[in-house]
C-alpha cells in the first residue's frame, strides 16, 4: 500500500445557495462560523491522534471556504501543522469563490502555507453566468486570478462547467480561451448535472439543458480544445499543464487513503469507508457513518478508470501480489474493439468516447 494521506477540511457555508448545487452548505451565520471553526480545531486534533504517517496535501473544499476569512481559514491550517506530519511538498489548496474576496488576503494565505487555490469560475460568458444564478462576472475572475498570482500564487485551478443552458461550441471556446489566456495551471471541467431537490431539478423544463447528445458533444469537443490550449487530459473532468495534476484529487483516484473532516465529508483510513452524515450537530458530536472496508480490487479498477493513465498491470500486482483476472481482460479488450478502451503492453485505459459512457463499462467490467 503506498503511503500517501490527504487531509480534507470541508467548510459548509455560501452566501446563497446556487440553484444547481447539491453540496452540503448552509447560508453564511456568523456566529455558527466561530462554533463550526472551533469544532474544526478540535476534530483536527482528535485525527491527528490517529494518524502516525505524514499528510500529503490538505484540501479545504465547500461550499465557499471565503466564508471563513483568511485568519480562520490560516487558524484551521495552522492547527493541521501543529497535530498532523505535513510532508514538506504537500499541495495545500483552498477553493474559492471568485465573489466575496473582501475578506481574502492573497499573501496571509500564502505565508501560512497555502500553495494552490481553485476558483469556481464555471463559465467566461456573462450570460451563462446568469443563468447559473453566479454573483461574479468573467472580469471578476480575470483580476481575481490576476491578484493571487500577483501576490506569489504558483498553481491555480478553475472550474468549468459544460452542459449549461444556452452553451454553444463557440461560448465554450471562449471559456477555454480566457483560461489559457489567464493563464492557470489547472482546469476541472464537469458536465452539469440535475441533481434532485435543487432548483433546476424542478424547473428543468424550462431551461433549456442541453440534452445527452449535445452534453456528450460538447465533452469531447472541450476535451480537444483543452488539448490544444496545453492543459492535458489526466482524468474524465480534470485536466493541467505538465506537473500540475491536482496530488490531493490523485489520493481519491489512485485508491489511496484521506480523512475528511466535517459534515458529509468522506474518508478512506486504515482501510475502512466512513463519513460525516450532512448535519452540524452529528459532526460537533463526531458522529460518524460506517461504510464498510474499502480499497479492494474492484474499487481500485473503478477509481483508476477514471485517470488517463487507466489501469497499470504491474502497479495492479503489486498492491494485490496477483494479475488482473483474466475475465476483466477479456471483457475489456471488447470495448477496444469499438473504440472505448485503449491497450498497451503496460495496462489500458478508457478513451474520452468510453469515458462518456464510464460507468456503465465500469459496471461491466468488474
Ligand atoms: S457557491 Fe459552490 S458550494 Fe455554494 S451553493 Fe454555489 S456551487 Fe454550491
Amino acid at each position: 500500500m503506498n503511503k500517501k494521506l490527504g487531509l480534507y477540511i470541508h467548510i459548509p457555508f455560501c452566501s446563497k445557495k446556487c440553484p444547481y448545487c447539491d453540496f452540503f452548505s448552509k447560508c453564511k451565520d456568523d456566529k455558527e462560523i466561530d462554533v463550526y471553526t472551533n469544532a474544526l480545531l478540535k476534530s483536527i486534533k482528535y485525527w491527528s491522534e490517529k494518524a502516525s504517517r505524514p499528510i500529503t496535501s490538505v484540501y479545504f473544499g465547500g461550499g465557499t471556504p471565503n466564508m471563513l476569512g483568511t485568519d480562520n481559514l490560516c487558524k484551521v491550517l495552522s492547527e493541521v501543522y501543529k497535530n498532523f506530519s505535513v510532508d514538506k511538498n504537500a499541495e495545500i489548496t483552498t477553493e474559492l469563490n471568485p465573489s466575496y474576496l473582501q475578506s481574502i488576503n492573497f499573501q496571509k494565505l500564502l505565508k501560512a502555507g497555502f500553495n494552490r487555490l481553485s476558483f469556481g469560475m464555471q463559465s467566461a460568458n456573462d450570460e451563462e453566468l446568469k443563468v447559473l444564478n453566479r454573483e461574479h462576472t468573467s472580469d471578476d475572475v480575470k483580476n481575481v486570478i490576476k491578484k493571487a498570482q500577483n501576490s506569489g500564487f504558483k498553481n491555480i485551478s478553475l472550474d468549468l462547467m459544460l452542459g449549461i443552458p444556452k452553451q454553444t461550441k463557440s461560448s465554450l471556446t471562449k471559456s477555454i480561451e480566457f483560461c489559457r489566456d489567464c493563464n492557470v495551471e489547472h482546469i476541472s471541467a464537469y458536465i452539469l448535472k440535475v441533481e434532485e431537490n435543487t432548483p433546476f431539478y424542478k424547473n428543468q423544463a424550462f431551461l433549456n439543458i442541453p440534452d445527452n447528445d449535445t452534453q456528450a458533444d460538447l465533452y469531447l469537443f472541450a476535451c480537444k480544445k483543452l488539448e490544444d490550449a496545453g492543459y492535458h487530459q489526466y482524468e474524465i473532468s480534470n485536466f493541467s499543464k505538465t506537473g500540475f495534476e491536482s496530488k490531493h484529487n490523485l489520493t481519491y483516484w489512485q485508491c489511496e487513503e484521506y480523512i475528511g473532516i466535517g459534515p458529509s465529508a468522506h474518508s478512506f483510513f486504515n482501510g475502512k469507508r466512513f463519513y460525516y452524515p450532512r448535519s452540524f450537530n452529528n459532526f460537533y458530536n463526531n458522529n460518524i457513518l460506517k461504510d464498510g472496508f474499502g480499497g479492494d480490487e474492484e474499487e481500485y479498477i473503478m477509481l483508476n478508470l477514471r485517470l488517463t493513465k487507466g489501469i497499470n498491470f504491474a502497479d495492479f500486482k503489486k498492491r494485490f501480489f496477483k494479475n488482473i483476472s483474466r475475465s476483466i481482460i477479456n471483457k475489456a479488450k471488447i470495448y477496444e474493439k469499438s473504440g472505448f478502451i485503449n491497450f498497451s503492453k503496460e495496462g489500458f485505459n478508457l478513451t474520452p468516447k468510453g469515458f462518456l459512457v464510464s460507468n456503465y463499462i465500469i459496471a461491466d467490467l468488474i
